[in-house]
This record gives structure tokens, sequence and C-alpha cells, in this order.
């Protein structure tokens, strides 16, 4: 069924009676060609692309929860590409390209908007870095540009003035866009469903099945199923998932979390960034501020989070912008992220043969289009597409890190 306008006035003369189910509900079968293990946004995507761009459409993805409920539907939707290392400019910054025509191509909308992004920068070495920031994802097309004070107080006039503050300029990046978390997951998931993928909710993976040429298949909680060929995407449990085919994960586990106030109307355009305080904001389309910091300091799979996080994200907002200070906060959530040592993807074969995975590094979903479609031509041809060679899971064994953690667009 094709979402139109058209459509849209059809079934509402009809009393919205005949839309059809967005994906089939599956049961799974004895054996596929390949299982993606994770039904967010990149596993979801991973079996789009393989039916869509390989033909491979006998396909399954299993998901032990619900779609989406993962860190697809826990994120803040900051889709930017402000990464400083060669290989980690060029794959962001063709991420960011990714998404501009995924609605029309999934007959979807992902709400895409664009909003760019304020960068409050509060130090001379904040400063310096934003300018080697800019100096090196300019060569792989990005444009971000310093503004001055005056600038900045005209992109974000709420904001505190810079006689109390030691504000000594900022970084605006127009590209940065926004999208609607969970139709990313829907709109993936009804794509991959009408090519003939089967989607299977409530189905964890519990083992993975090996012989000594590489995967055989998985145990599911829904019984076993044979493959030759298995993704994995599975956010802040790569760790565990990975260890069932034998596989170690260079990886930390830790809670991230975001918080939302109650709604008011439309007041900021911008996504805000506070550098010196490691924190930023947005106002949502339903007038919520959505706001969100660092990690929490130690790994857990709680997707609670500490409550010190939510208190210090709001102090630092609310000495730049005092006048948010009668702003009713409304809830608050963490998602379990899966961070590598040098915070750079991982989309790698494994040693194990027949198993592929797909570790977003620190902030995926971002890329997820990119990630997913060369996850997908990963899996299909067996070897690595050049754009993806650096994430290779070697690299911490060679010492061929991509060391963006420290770097500026993971600060
Ligand atoms: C609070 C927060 C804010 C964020 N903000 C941003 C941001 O602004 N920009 C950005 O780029 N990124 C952000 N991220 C990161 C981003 O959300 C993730 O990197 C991305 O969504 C990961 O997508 P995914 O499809 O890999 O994972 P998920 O959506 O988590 O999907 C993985 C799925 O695997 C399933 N699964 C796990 N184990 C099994 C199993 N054994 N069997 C079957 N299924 C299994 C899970 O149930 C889950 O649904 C944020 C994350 C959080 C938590």
């Amino acid at each position: 069924m094709k979402y139109s306008a058209l459509n849209l006035a059809w079934q509402g003369v009809r009393n919205h009676r005949g839309w059809r189910r967005a994906w089939r509900h599956a049961t799974p079968k004895k054996a596929y060609d390949a299982i993606i293990i994770g039904g967010g946004g990149h596993g979801l995507g991973a079996a789009y692309y393989l039916a869509k761009k390989h033909g491979i459409t006998n396909v399954a993805v299993l998901e032990k929860g619900w779609l989406g409920g993962g860190n697809t539907a826990r994120n803040t939707m900051t889709i930017r590409d402000n990464f400083i290392y060669p290989d980690n400019a060029r794959f962001h910054h063709a991420a960011v390209k990714s998404w501009h025509t995924l609605s029309s191509e999934l007959n979807f909308n992902m709400m895409i908007s664009k909003r760019g992004m304020t960068t409050v920068l509060m130090s001379d070495r904040d400063l310096s870095d934003a300018q080697r920031m800019i100096n090196t994802t300019a060569l792989f097309g990005a444009e971000h540009r310093i503004i001055d004070i005056e600038e900045l107080q005209q992109r974000l006039p709420m904001a505190v003035s810079p006689a109390r503050l030691p504000i000594v300029g900022g970084v605006y990046h127009p590209d940065v866009v926004m999208a609607r978390h969970d139709a990313v997951a829907w709109g993936y998931a009804r794509a991959a469903s009408n090519l003939g993928v089967d989607i299977i909710e409530n189905c964890e993976v519990t083992d993975i099945i090996r012989d000594a040429k590489g995967v055989t298949g998985v145990e599911t909680s829904l019984g076993n199923i044979l493959t030759r060929k298995l993704g994995m995407a599975v956010a802040g449990h790569g760790k565990h998932v990975a260890a069932m085919a034998g596989v170690e994960l260079p990886i930390e586990t830790v809670p991230l979390q975001a918080m939302v106030s109650t709604p008011v109307k439309p007041f900021l355009d911008n996504i805000v960034v506070l550098r010196g305080f490691n924190t930023y904001f947005m106002q949502s389309d339903k007038g919520e501020l959505v706001m969100g910091s660092g990690t929490d300091p130690y790994p857990s799979y709680s997707q609670r989070g500490a409550p010190q996080i939510p208190e210090a994200t709001i102090a630092a907002i609310l000495q730049v912008f005092p006048s948010l200070e009668r702003m009713q906060f409304m809830r608050q959530w963490a998602g379990i992220l899966d961070l590598t040592y040098d915070n750079s993807p991982i989309i790698s074969k494994t040693e194990v043969d027949g198993f592929y995975i797909d570790v977003a590094g620190s902030g995926g979903f971002k890329t997820t289009p990119l990630a997913a479609m060369m996850h997908a031509d990963l899996i299909a041809n067996d070897r690595p597409d050049p754009l993806i060679e650096a994430y290779s899971l070697e690299r911490f064994s060679t010492g061929r890190l991509i060391l963006e953690r420290a770097s500026y667009g993971n600060r």
C-alpha cells in the first residue's frame, strides 16, 4: 500500500478502516539465507538493503522485544558530522547525506527537519579544537563555521550575557538534521517486509550455533533457526551476543540518558551545544525541550541511569539560559551504549566465518542508513566496502585505532 496525500484522503472518507498492517506478522522458518539479530534501525536497515540492493530476500530479523524498543527510540535524534579523523569525517559526512532521500525511498515520513546546530564555546582550547575540526571536516565536504559573540547572541538571544560567563564565540553547523526516531524503525520494517523479509518480534537469540566452517544458525526463544550468514546489530548488547559466537569485543557498556520538559510554544529552532558543560538541548516538534549530556560514569545495563546526570545537565543549561528556570521537568530515561575503546564504529567480519557485526561505537543514530547499507554489503559480499575498511575489528589488535574518543565530536 503506497502512503500518499491522496491515499490519506481516501482512507479518511472510509473512516480509516482500509489501512493494512505496516509489516507482516511472521513466524520463523527453519532456515534463512541470512539472519540479522536486532530490530532497531541498524538491523532492520541491513535486512532492507540485503533485499533491495543484493536481491537476498530470504532474510529474518530477530528482535527480542518490540521493534525500535532499544536505542532507536531512546535517542535524541541529532544527525551531525563533526568528527575529525579522516575515516570518521568521510563516513559521517556520507552518513548525514544518506538521510536526505530516505523518506521518499521508503515511502515513510521520517519527519526529517533541518535544524542547524549552534555550539557555545567557553575557552580558547574549545576554540582551537573547533577550528581544527572545521579544517578537517571541510576536506570531506562538511560545512561548519566559527561565529563571533554578536552572531551567537543573535542566534541564541535567550543566552546569558557573555559578560557573565567566559563565552568566547561559537560554531554554527547548518547541515545538522533531526529525524523522528521510531519512524526509522517502522519505515525500514515496512519496506523490508514488503520485499519478503520476515520480521520476528519477541524472539530472543540465546546462543549462536557453529561448526568448524563457521556459523550454522541460532538458538532462540522460539526454537533453532539455521543460517550461514548472521549479522549482529544489537546496540548495548553487543558484548554478550558476540560472546555467544566466541568473539570478544573491545567495548564498554554504559547508560546514556536523555530527558524532556513539558511542552511549550516554539522558541528555539537550533540544536544548542554547551561545549564547556558537555551538554546539549533542542526543542522537539511537540514543544518539549529535549536535553542530554555525557554517559553515566560507570558500566551498567540499567535503562534508568544515575540521578546526578539530569541534575548536572539542567544546572548547566540554567547557567547559560537562566530564563528557562521555570520550565517543568517531565521525564527522563536511559539507553545502553556499546562504547568502543576508540569511540569509532565497528562494521566488520569476525574470526568466525559468516558472523558480521555492526557496533555503532558512540552515537549511532546518525549513521543508521549508511551503516546498515555497509553491513548488508559486507554480509552479501563477504568483504568490506572501502568506506568501512578502517572499521574492522582487527584494528584493536593491529593498533590502527581511530582515536576519536577525546576529539571534538565526542566531547
Ligand atoms: C539517550 C540517548 C541519546 C542518544 N542520542 C543520539 C543522538 O542524538 N545521535 C546519534 O547519532 N545517536 C544517539 N544515540 C545512540 C543511538 O541511539 C544508537 O547508537 C542507535 O540508535 C543504535 O541503533 P541500533 O539499531 O543499533 O540499536 P537498537 O535500536 O538498540 O536496536 C538493537 C535491538 O537489538 C535487540 N536485541 C538485543 N539483544 C538481542 C538478542 N539477544 N536477541 C534479539 N534481539 C536482541 C534489542 O532489543 C534492540 O531492539 C543516543 C543513545 C541514547 C541512549
